[in-house]
């Protein structure tokens, strides 16, 4: 069979690849210190599941309209509009989608042509640049350095700009450095994209895990009409509901309607009695996010500490989100050997930092959500790594 050359465009994603090896491992009985996957390791509010059994014993088990379910797009029109001071229209501004993920998929596929360029931080998460390389663009990585702790600067996006630049993609607190965007550089990448006609997709996926609340910024604050601009959210994150599938977006009505068309016909809408559930921890959620964060925080902090102890190391201080990116240019080794070794020689799961662009090399992904015995696991194998030629 011969397959059509933009599926020959693309790559499997390296996080899934290594977690996937991970399973196998430990079905062959294993004890894996598992870091590598980015999802809460809570379960599910029990609200969320209430709701679902309920709307399933209620029948509600067939299509639901195509944009979503009015409710939930009025409710999460109604959370943003409270927040910022706008006016979302849940008819007009948003379509809830099978995840963040699916999301960029309908935004890239509605904007991108042939040829198109798509600026995208790097070290970024894996699946930007093969959605743009689908879609036939070509991504165009803007370095973030390690000795300036990975921080996005707006040079670095405004010198890769040129006549062929449709997009940019900017994810904050990022995946996998932690780190957020700061509102003045934020503001000067906004304002350059309006003036070039350059979509911004603003990738929030993580804007409820915040350990430095107030330098965070939404693109909402700068941007309020969205004005040649998107959002992306999901409820996988925030609610630990990474397995139910179920995102979000909001764009001005004719980017809006132009990926209904895309959902329309794919899925036809997301799963009816999945979306019961994320009204409930809209309504009910608060307490959730808010224990969850406590959680997520201690383990940051225990990591700084820790680290305090290790010189061959360095940690990159996360700000926000799921994930510790570590600076391993010590050790002789490429970051797929050193996680590699990790792995098979230590029972320690982690991803290279290469996965996520070459500016990640000599670095390792960790995820924050995981029992702090896990954490401490974690840093006493690097510590008595630190003698050792790795
Ligand atoms: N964006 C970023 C930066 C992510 O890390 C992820 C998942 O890991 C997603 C989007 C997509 O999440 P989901 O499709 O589960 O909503």
């Amino acid at each position: 069979m011969k397959l059509a050359k933009r599926i020959e465009r693309i790559k499997p994603s390296s996080i899934i690849k290594i977690a996937d090896e991970v399973r196998e491992m430990e079905r062959r009985g294993r004890q894996i210190v598992r870091l590598e996957i980015g999802e809460p390791h809570f379960s599910t509010p029990k609200v969320a599941i209430r709701a679902v059994v309920k709307a399933l014993n209620h029948g509600l088990t067939h299509y639901s309209h195509s944009r979503g379910l009015f409710e939930l797009r009025d409710l999460l029109c109604k959370k943003y509009n409270t927040k910022f001071g706008i006016k979302l229209d849940p008819k007009k501004n948003i379509l809830i989608t099978p995840g963040g993920k699916q999301a960029l998929f309908y935004v890239i596929l509605s904007i991108i042509e042939e040829g198109d360029e798509v600026i995208i931080p790097a070290p970024g998460w894996v699946s930007y640049k093969e959605i743009v390389r689908l879609a036939g663009g070509t991504p165009v990585f803007a370095e973030c350095k390690k000795n300036e702790n990975f921080d996005l600067f707006f040079e670095s996006i405004k010198s890769k700009i040129t006549k062929r630049t449709k997009a940019v993609i900017l994810n904050s607190p990022n995946n996998p450095t932690g780190r957020i965007i700061r509102k003045n550089v934020l503001q000067k990448i906004n304002s350059v994209c309006l003036k070039n006609e350059i979509v911004l997709i603003s990738d929030e996926i993580y804007n409820e895990i915040l350990f430095a609340k107030k330098k965070y910024c939404s693109i909402l604050s700068i941007n309020p009409r969205l004005k040649n601009c998107v959002l992306i959210n999901g409820f996988s994150k925030t609610y630990a509901m990474t397995g139910w599938r179920l995102g979000y977006v909001f764009a001005e009505q004719k980017l809006i309607e132009a990926m209904l068309k895309l959902q329309q016909n794919s899925i036809s809408c997301p799963s009816t009695f999945i979306q019961f559930g994320a009204v409930a921890v809209l309504l009910k959620g608060k307490d959730f996010i808010k224990k969850s964060l406590k959680i997520y925080q201690k383990n940051r902090d225990l990591l700084i500490r820790e680290f305090r102890k290790i010189d061959k190391f360095r940690l990159i201080e996360p700000e926000g989100g799921l994930y510790a990116f570590i600076d391993a240019s010590k050790v002789n080794r490429s970051s797929y050997d050193f996680c590699r070794a990790l792995l098979k020689e230590e029972c320690l799961a982690t991803i290279p930092g290469a996965a996520f662009g070459e500016s990640g090399e000599g670095c390792f992904r960790i995820c924050l959500a995981t029992e702090k015995n896990n954490i401490l696991k974690f840093t006493k194998k690097l510590q008595s790594l630190q003698n050792l030629t790795v």
